[in-house]
């Protein structure tokens, strides 16, 4: 007897169909299970045998073949359970089936039958569903995750028992009750108007979410970078269900995503700087994403970032450029999304005082160039924002501003200058939704200059030394403060501000 039944697994974030075929033959009993399963799917066996015997039914004494299809494709984790249990009882005729629809099974099994939440359930879900299919079959305990997908049907079951109910007809399947999206109205993260002063900061925030620009802060200890760096979710876009759910289905694969179903608020990722490389982009003998990928999205904040390891700083270049990243496997490669907004902050010498107002810098000058010099280069390159964070005045600290600006008057503003390049951007065809992202040649055909404006950033570039990126970073901070004023060319204006944020292209000369 020969039994079909469809499941499928998880390659990076795209779900892959798997055919498990099920044969009975006559011969001493024993139960294999071939088609490059790992050695948790090989387990499968002792798990499927005993909740099958659990659940009162009876485990044929044949030789009982599972085969795992496509062949070269590497089976991980616990997905296929069920679909291996249902096969055995059809094929043994266990049970009398009287429905059999075309459904993806997916379920780990527990030892008395319970069907246990699996990982990556939402990205499964959503991957199967783009592919077309209608139809699932999924642990209760995972249909939270799942509530707001619309075109496909989830059958959410607890026990194998009651699958079994269901496919004899004895029983019908439970709803997944859809739940309308609904984000937090006030998304977590400190609000503009909690911090004091500190107004080129906020600008170059504003500008960094408007555009989708990386950013860098550099100034004293309690200057109040790591306040802003939590501020930067409160100013950036509403949160859409889109964005929630190309977010949580990471967190869905890295197991993290609460069981509530989807993230209510930007993901914001705050590392500490001794996080290994593996942990930062993803990877592992079982792949998971890094924290680059839990930010998909959101932020991921670096705070001292010349104190990161330099290979760490390195991965992050490619997933940075890129949006995605991709790790290599012993069979093919696994691809994590990672298009996140870098925001990073250091002090501007080790001991952290140089150019404060009041204390002194003990450092050589000589440490502090070395200081500068493990972020600066390529990884420097793919910040466009480098921002200068002073230390407050003793008189800032205490001055009551009249009418400090809270988050959503900038979040507003902000929006307006996403639907510009929204518009902008439509048509171009490389899926480009922000300044930021733009490459090559959208950089001429976007973001033109005027005579004058080539004039003064040439000047700069003499002057300062820049490099051919830092010129093009320029130019896209110029499009974005020019959408953030609605104009629709860039002005020689735009480009002066855009020049101010190289702080750190400026930095050498000054020793
Ligand atoms: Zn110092």
């Amino acid at each position: 007897m020969l039994a079909h039944v469809e499941s499928a697994c998880l390659v990076g974030m795209e779900a892959a169909q798997v055919h498990v075929e099920v044969n009975l033959a006559k011969g001493l009993p024993y139960f294999s299970i071939v088609g490059l399963p790992d050695a948790y799917v090989r387990e499968a066996k002792d798990r499927v045998v005993a909740a099958i015997r659990n659940s009162g039914f009876e485990f044929p004494s044949r030789r009982v073949t599972v085969n795992l299809a496509p062949a070269d494709l590497k089976k991980e984790g616990a997905f296929f359970d069920l679909a291996i249990a249902i096969g055995i009882l059809r094929a043994s005729e266990a049970i009398t089936i009287t429905r059999w629809p075309r459904c993806i099974w997916l379920g780990e099994l527990a030892l008395d039958g319970t069907i246990r939440r699996i990982r990556g359930a939402l990205p499964l879900a959503r991957s199967l569903s783009q592919k077309g299919l209608k139809e699932m079959v999924l642990p209760t305990a995972n249909a939270e995750d799942v509530s707001f997908l619309r075109k496909i049907k989830v059958r959410p079951f607890t026990h194998l028992k009651e699958v079994a109910r269901w496919l004899t007809g004895e029983l019908e399947s439970p709803d997944v009750v859809s739940r309308p999206w609904k984000p937090v109205e006030r998304p977590e993260g400190t609000d503009l108007a909690e911090i004091k002063g500190q107004a080129a900061g906020k600008r170059a925030l504003e500008i960094a979410a408007a555009g989708g620009h990386n950013i860098l802060m550099m100034g004293c200890p309690g200057s109040g970078k790591s306040l802003l760096a939590q501020a930067l979710p409160t100013v950036m876009p509403a949160w859409s269900l889109e964005e929630a759910l190309d977010a949580s289905q990471v967190h869905s694969l890295s197991g993290s995503l609460r069981s509530s179903g989807l993230l209510d608020s930007r993901p914001f990722r705050s590392p500490h700087h001794t996080v290994s490389s593996a942990a930062l982009i993803g990877g592992g003998d079982h792949p998971t994403p890094g924290e680059i990928s839990l930010a998909h999205r959101g932020v991921l904040f670096l705070d001292e970032l010349p104190e990161f390891k330099r290979d760490a700083l390195e991965a992050l270049r490619q997933p940075l450029e890129e949006g995605q990243v991709h790790i290599r496997r012993v069979r093919g490669r696994a691809t994590y999304p990672s298009e996140c907004l870098l925001v990073a902050a250091m002090n501007p010498c080790p001991c952290g005082y140089r150019g404060h107002p009041k204390r002194e810098c003990v450092c050589p000058s000589h440490r502090v160039q070395k200081y500068l010099a493990k972020v600066s280069g390529p990884f420097l390159d793919r910040i466009d924002l480098q921002v200068e964070i002073p230390a407050l005045k003793v008189e800032e600290l205490f001055a009551e501003e009249t009418s400090p600006e809270p988050s959503e008057f900038v979040r507003a503003r902000v929006e307006r200058a996403r639907a510009l390049q929204a518009d902008r951007y439509q048509d171009n065809g490389a899926g480009r939704r922000t300044n930021a992202s733009l490459r090559g040649r959208e950089l001429k055909r976007y973001c033109g200059l005027t005579e004058e404006g080539k004039n003064l950033l040439k000047s700069a570039v003499e002057r300062l030394g820049l490099s051919a990126r830092a010129f093009d970073r320029i130019r896209k901070v110029a499009r974005t403060i020019a959408d953030m004023e609605g104009a629709e060319n860039i002005q020689a204006s735009h480009i002066a501000e855009a020049i101010q944020y190289r702080a750190l292209d400026k930095k050498p000369a000054a020793y």
